[in-house]
């Protein structure tokens, strides 16, 4: 369990630490897109909701700002390759 007062702030009370799924409301907080991928507005005025698919985090979200739908992916670790300059 994270030390709550690094956690940010959210309109939603967290559920008692007693409660089940209380890790997985704590890493939500944590780790849920905070800004469009699109305009870049904050998702204060959006929804963000998180669901799994095997091992994959996948945030839903909904942009307030501009109307954008899609799935952000919360992704561990990548392996990518860069060309060369
Ligand atoms: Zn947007």
């Amino acid at each position: 369990m994270v030390d709550p007062r690094l956690l940010p702030l959210d309109p939603h009370k967290l559920p008692p630490p007693s409660e089940w799924f209380a890790p997985d409301a704590e890493r939500h907080l944590l780790d849920k897109p905070g800004f469009c991928p699109s305009c870049g507005a904050s998702f204060d005025l959006g929804i963000v909701t998180e669901y799994w698919l095997a091992d994959d985090r996948i945030f839903f979200s909904w942009c307030g700002s501009c109307s954008w739908t899609g799935n952000v992916i919360h992704v561990e670790r990548a392996i990518i390759f860069e060309q060369e300059h």
